[in-house]
């Protein structure tokens, strides 16, 4: 409950039931959600009966389906190696067309609405370009802007940094923003409404018999996110983790007058509390991640301080290593292997093959940029063992060649060919009984 609910609950004795549920909310909406004239009238209209009914809402909306990629293409045109700086002001533009656009048609229909950029709305990041972290939100503004009974409307994925450059949060960061917004004015729930109607045990695109989730755990909701999940960006579920800001994911395709009191309900909620989720099944979802590439450098000198001298040169050029294997040596040589993100591919390969390779004496560099990474998670696998060998048989039963293994508490992974992984999926779905939950 917002604190202004709950004052109004002290001392009220002839209050409506509208006043006494009344909540501070935020809505976000995703791109397709915001992607054309006739969506972001939907959208006017949804956020027009939530306040009408009472409620304070600060809404962040993303910018219009594919403008995005539209906008990062255009300085693509110009340079290939464009600087990050200017790739934010550019990027940052689609959320304030989109927030113009949203405060106009909620005008439209007699709502006091206005639209804020991060910089307006105090939201301050890091200086780290296209991929800023938000170290700051004063939410009196918005706050002050509530009781004014005005609708506020924040653009996503973006705020300002300390020398006052505009900065993104990088692609999909409107969850972040939406979420950090959320707890910065200590909403009673963020409500993060989408192209689904829930989080699914996995991509409904790629498993067609996925099955929505009521609840999620905090901790599943952030694992499946960190292996590629692309339904919430990772830091928006940290920072629901970390201010217990609770968040739902819903559907914004619903009829925008579907009474509140459903669509308040409707959709998955990422819970804190575990206990009710460990009688569940013992594998929640599975997450894939398209993005993977792996390098293996051959001929390693077996010796200590060897991996040292792979993985430092790596991470100075500021390349983010995943998974890591090293074979067992023979012959004094032993062979590496690791994963990166696809689009660090190159230049991770070309810090090897100048950097490394001649320094440490190894016998080849080679690289495979076909490869993706399905993954399995539940906090039920903390208390049941198998899991991994059943995984494993349902991907042999099938073919399918894993090339690496990384295991957690709560998950597995495995690094496989690019070309198996909906049919790793699916196998992985069917032999959990993915497709049985809820039945
Ligand atoms: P938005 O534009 O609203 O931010 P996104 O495209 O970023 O939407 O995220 C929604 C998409 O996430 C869905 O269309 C779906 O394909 C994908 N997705 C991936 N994993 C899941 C999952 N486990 N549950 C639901 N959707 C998922
Ligand atoms: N518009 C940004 C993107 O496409 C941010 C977002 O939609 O969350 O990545
Ligand atoms: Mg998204």
């Amino acid at each position: 409950m917002s604190e202004r609910c709950s004052l109004v609950l002290c001392c009220g004795s002839l209050l409506t039931l509208s006043l006494l549920t009344q909540m501070l909310v935020v809505h976000k909406y995703g791109g397709t959600s915001m992607g054309s004239i006739e969506r972001i009238k939907s959208v006017a209209e949804r956020v027009a009966k939530w306040h009408r009914a009472g409620h304070k809402v600060v809404v962040v909306p993303s910018a219009m389906s594919g403008e995005t990629n539209r906008l990062l293409g255009l300085a693509k045109e110009v340079s290939a190696n464009a600087d990050p700086r200017e790739l934010d002001q550019i990027a940052s533009t689609g959320e304030q067309v989109s927030v113009g656009l949203l405060a106009i048609a909620l005008q439209s229909l007699g709502v006091k609405s206005r639209s804020y950029t991060g910089w307006q709305a105090g939201i301050k990041t890091d200086s780290a370009f296209t991929k800023a972290r938000i170290s700051e939100i004063n939410g009196d503004m918005l706050l002050k802007a509530l009781d004014g009974g005005e609708v506020p409307i924040v653009t996503g994925f973006q705020g300002i940094d300390p020398d006052g450059n505009i900065t993104t949060l990088g692609r999909g960061g409107s969850d972040t923003q939406a979420v950090a917004v959320a707890a910065a004015i200590k909403a009673d729930e963020c409500l993060i409404y989408t192209d689904v109607d829930a989080i699914y045990t996995t991509d409904p695109r790629v498993e067609p018999d996925a099955k929505p989730l009521k609840v999620i755990s905090f901790e599943e909701m952030f694992e499946l996110a960190s292996l590629g999940s692309k339904v919430l960006q990772i830091r928006s579920v940290e920072f629901a983790g970390k201010y217990k800001v609770p968040t739902r994911v819903l559907s914004s395709f619903t009829d925008a007058d579907i009474p509140i009191e459903v669509e308040a309900k409707s959709g998955t909620l990422i819970t804190f509390e575990e206990d009710e989720k460990m009688e569940q099944a013992v594998v929640s979802g599975i997450a894939f991640n398209r993005d993977e590439a792996k390098i293996t450098i051959r001929g390693v000198p077996d010796q200590p301080g060897v991996a040292y001298k792979i993985i430092g040169p790596v991470g100075d050029a500021n390349v983010d290593i995943d998974m890591i294997v090293q074979n067992i040596g023979e012959k004094g040589t032993t062979d590496f292997s690791f994963t990166v993100h696809r689009n660090e591919f190159r230049k991770a390969m070309d810090v090897l093959n100048n950097q490394v390779k001649g320094a440490i004496g190894a016998k080849e560099v080679v690289g495979d940029d076909k490869v993706c990474k399905v993954s399995i998670v539940g906090i039920g696998m903390r208390s049941h063992v198998g899991i991994a060998a059943k995984m494993f048989k349902a991907l042999a039963d099938e073919n399918i060649n894993i090339q690496m293994i990384t295991t957690s508490e709560i998950k597995t992974s495995v690094l496989v060919d690019d070309k198996y992984m909906e049919l790793a999926v699916r196998a992985l779905h069917r032999a959990f009984e993915l497709d049985k939950v809820g039945a």
